[in-house]
C-alpha cells in the first residue's frame, strides 16, 4: 500500500469535506495575495511567525513548498445565522484548526517534517513570541496559506474543491505538503 492511500484511509475518519492531491507546481502563487497581507487586511501581519515578513518572501515560500513531492488541500464548511455572524465565523475557524491538528497528525506520522498552511494568522500563544524569541510551539505553528501568497480560490476550481459552499456558509481551506 503506498503511503497516500494509507493516508486517505486515515483521513476517511476526519470531518472533511472535501479533499485533493495534487503536485506542489500545481500550486498558484500571486503577488496580489501576498500584497493584500502587507495591507494588514487582517490585521496580522508581521505580529507573529505564522505571517510575512516571518516566513519569508512569496519565493522562499514558493521554494519550500516546491521542495515536497506531494500535496493536499482540504476543506471544511460551517452554517452559519448569517453573513454577519461573527461568532458563527470565529466558531467555524476554531473547528477547522482543530480539524487541521488532526489532519497534521496523520500527515506527521508518515512524515514527521510534512509542512501544514492553514487560516489567517497564528493564535495557539495569548502572546506570540515574536520576534524577540523563538516560536514556542512550532509543531501546532501553521502558516497562513495567503502569506504564502497561494491563491486559494483559483486553485479550488482548477482542483474541483468548491471554493463557495452556499449562502450563510463560510468555507475554510487548509494544505499539507509532504514527502512520499
Ligand atoms: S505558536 Fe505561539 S510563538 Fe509560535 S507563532 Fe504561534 S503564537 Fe507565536
Amino acid at each position: 500500500m503506498n503511503k497516500q492511500t494509507e493516508i486517505e484511509k486515515d483521513l476517511a475518519q476526519l470531518p472533511i469535506l472535501e479533499y485533493v492531491f495534487f503536485k506542489p507546481e500545481e500550486i498558484i502563487f500571486a503577488k496580489e495575495v501576498r500584497d493584500l497581507c502587507e495591507g494588514n487586511g487582517c490585521g496580522m501581519y508581521n505580529t507573529n511567525w505564522a505571517c510575512p515578513p516571518a516566513v519569508g518572501s512569496i519565493e522562499t515560500c514558493r521554494e519550500k513548498c516546491q521542495a515536497y513531492d506531494k500535496a493536499m488541500l482540504f476543506t471544511t464548511a460551517t452554517e452559519m445565522a448569517s453573513s454577519f455572524d461573527m461568532k458563527g465565523w470565529m466558531d467555524a475557524r476554531v473547528e477547522h484548526e482543530a480539524l487541521t491538528d488532526q489532519v497534521a497528525d496523520v500527515f506527521r506520522r508518515y512524515d514527521k517534517n510534512a509542512l501544514i498552511l492553514s487560516t489567517e494568522g497564528c493564535t495557539v500563544c495569548k502572546k506570540c513570541a515574536y520576534p524577540d524569541a523563538p516560536c514556542r510551539f512550532p509543531e501546532c505553528m501553521y502558516p497562513a496559506t495567503e502569506g504564502y501568497g497561494i491563491m486559494v480560490m483559483q486553485m479550488a476550481p482548477a482542483l474541483n474543491i468548491s471554493y463557495n459552499n452556499g449562502a450563510n456558509t463560510v468555507t475554510y481551506f487548509s494544505m499539507v505538503l509532504f514527502n512520499e
